[in-house]
């Protein structure tokens, strides 16, 4: 089929200005829209056809092929740059930019009327565990389904909505302000071109109902907060047909008692005697497998850290398992008997006058010394 003159498809003289072509093309579009015209396979090929030739003629460049050499200087197939579809500017393009500012900017698929259902989150609380070792739980979402009686269209029963009478089914109406002529989303209909006149009952016109849904949902292991699931459709219904958004399951892990999460990296403090710090010792360290026994050597200080490899998280993006890392913190002895502070007395009698058992004091000392110059 030869391809019709693109001024002649979108009805304007060859000088057009960019301004009447876009008119023209948003009133074809409007018309044509597959959106109003389900099932009309004339009005698609209108659609197309409108919408090849705004694509050719708005580009500069490829307008002046166009003039110059007609199709055949914009058609893919006879070697001119890039055509509609032939891999220029994509189509959401031009219709995002033509519709953008028309539809007041709406998420995507608001065309015509049908609307996406917005996104919904959903925080979930889990337990280091959990997070850790993954779990299926089961949550609660309120959201809005689509009305059952009236199959999402708001009409009641066996009627069904009518074509809006205040904007003639366009969904916009044009307000004169001083000189300016304003296109506005139809107060009436608010912008889906259609009414109902005999609301359904369960939904009262509104085509959604509020509804609390079950969802299982299961969590990888190795998630950590802020990560988050995608429940692809279960989101809020759409209107007017629209497709539902999408719940977007949002992790949050509680602070554990005993561990610190660092990523893939666990932390925790185990307490120590200062016996045990002095002369070494084992220790029992719990790990999110249980309990595992670990060696400290004699003359352990405060603060140090020991690394159990492999002990942390499995992190769910992959990758190899971190690490757990204790750190121990020497605890000074409290309500002692009579005979432990004997003892003490004599150990602390012992050190006198000897630095070499205080590692860190001794240190400390001579920096205090450096610091003011003399003593
Ligand atoms: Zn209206
Ligand atoms: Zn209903």
């Amino acid at each position: 089929m030869a391809k019709r003159d693109y001024y002649e498809v979108l009805g304007v003289e060859r000088g057009a200005s960019e301004a009447e072509l876009k008119k023209a093309y948003r009133r074809l579009a409007m018309k044509h829209h597959p959106d109003r015209n389900p099932d009309d396979k004339a009005a698609e090929e209108k659609f197309k056809e409108a919408n090849e030739a705004y694509e050719v003629l708005s580009d500069a460049s490829k307008r002046s092929a166009y003039d110059q050499y007609g199709h055949a200087g914009v058609d893919p197939q006879m070697g001119g740059g890039g055509g509609f579809g032939g891999g220029g500017a994509n189509f959401s393009d031009i219709f995002g930019d033509v519709f953008s500012d028309f539809f007041g900017g709406g998420r995507g698929g608001s065309r015509g009327g049908a609307q996406r259902g917005s996104d919904l989150r959903y925080t979930l609380e889990l337990d280091l565990e959990e997070a850790v070792r993954g779990t299926t739980v089961t949550i609660r979402v309120p959201t809005l389904v689509n009305c059952k009686p009236c199959d999402g269209s708001g009409a009641k029963k066996g009627t069904s909505p009518v074509t809006c009478t205040t904007c003639g089914g366009i969904g916009q109406v044009r307000m004169q302000q001083g000189f300016f002529s304003v296109q506005q989303t139809c107060p009436r209909c608010h912008g889906t071109g259609k009414m109902i006149t005999d609301p359904c009952g369960s939904c009262h016109g509104q085509g959604r109902v509020e509804e609390s849904k079950t969802l299982s949902v299961k969590v990888p292991a190795g998630v950590d907060t802020g990560d988050r699931i995608r429940l692809s459709g279960e989101g809020e219904a759409g209107s007017m047909g629209g497709p539902a958004g999408d719940l977007y399951v949002v992790v949050n892990v509680r602070e554990h008692a005993i561990f610190q999460r660092d990523g893939k990296h666990l932390y925790c403090e185990v307490p120590i005697s200062f016996a045990d710090a002095a002369l070494g010792g084992e220790l029992e360290v719990p790990t999110l497998d249980g309990r595992v026994k670990l060696k400290i050597p004699e003359g352990t200080q405060t603060g140090k850290l020991f690394r159990l490899r492999g002990k942390g998280v499995a992190p769910v993006r992959g990758g190899g398992a971190g690490d757990l890392l204790c750190k121990v913190a020497v605890e000074t002895p409290v309500n002692l008997g009579k005979r432990q502070r004997e003892l003490l007395e004599e150990f602390r009698k012992s050190l006198e006058g000897d630095s070499s058992h205080s590692p860190k004091a001794s240190g400390w000392f001579d920096g205090v010394k450096r610091f003011f110059g003399d003593i």
